[in-house]
């Protein structure tokens, strides 16, 4: 295998999770570029893409909540192609019960080169980027060949 690249399309796939302490974060951050937003599709963790849902009116595909699995699920779509973008407002404060998740969950994005954003900064520089509204090919690297070397 070589490496290999991956289109991505205008219209991303965007994945919205944040923990219970930054969802108020996000919320306002989603209802700020509602616009830009209603472009892509959207997927979230369960509580977070209801709650986005509920208060946006945008339509979000949920998995089930992150501590029961929902940022596994996230990960698995990212694998398949599915999902290929990440808003994840993750808590730096305080420690969560799916820890080994989360971490897996961000090293699949890493893996599989998808532009993800832990922040607002980040979060607003991605969403303004010229990338947004043009296809985008990710790159996947083929770690085994380059370690045959
Ligand atoms: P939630 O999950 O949206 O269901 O709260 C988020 C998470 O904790 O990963």
């Amino acid at each position: 295998m070589a490496d290999k690249r991956i289109k991505m399309d205008k219209r991303k796939k965007i994945a919205l999770i944040a923990h219970d302490n930054r969802k108020v974060d996000l919320l306002h951050w989603v209802k700020e570029n509602k616009e830009m937003l209603s472009k892509h599709i959207l997927y979230g963790t369960g509580t977070t893409g209801s709650m986005v849902e509920k208060e946006t009116g945008l339509s979000v595909i949920t998995f089930n909540s992150g501590p029961l699995g929902g940022d596994q699920q996230i990960g698995a779509r990212i694998v398949e192609g599915e999902i290929d973008f990440m808003i994840f407002y993750w808590d730096p404060l305080s420690a969560q019960p799916h820890d080994p998740d989360v971490k897996a969950l961000l090293r699949i994005a890493v893996l599989y080169d998808i532009p993800v954003a832990n922040n607002r900064a980040t979060a607003d520089f991605l969403l303004t980027s010229s990338l947004m509204n043009k296809e985008y090919e990710r790159l996947i690297i083929d770690y085994k060949q380059r370690l045959e070397l």
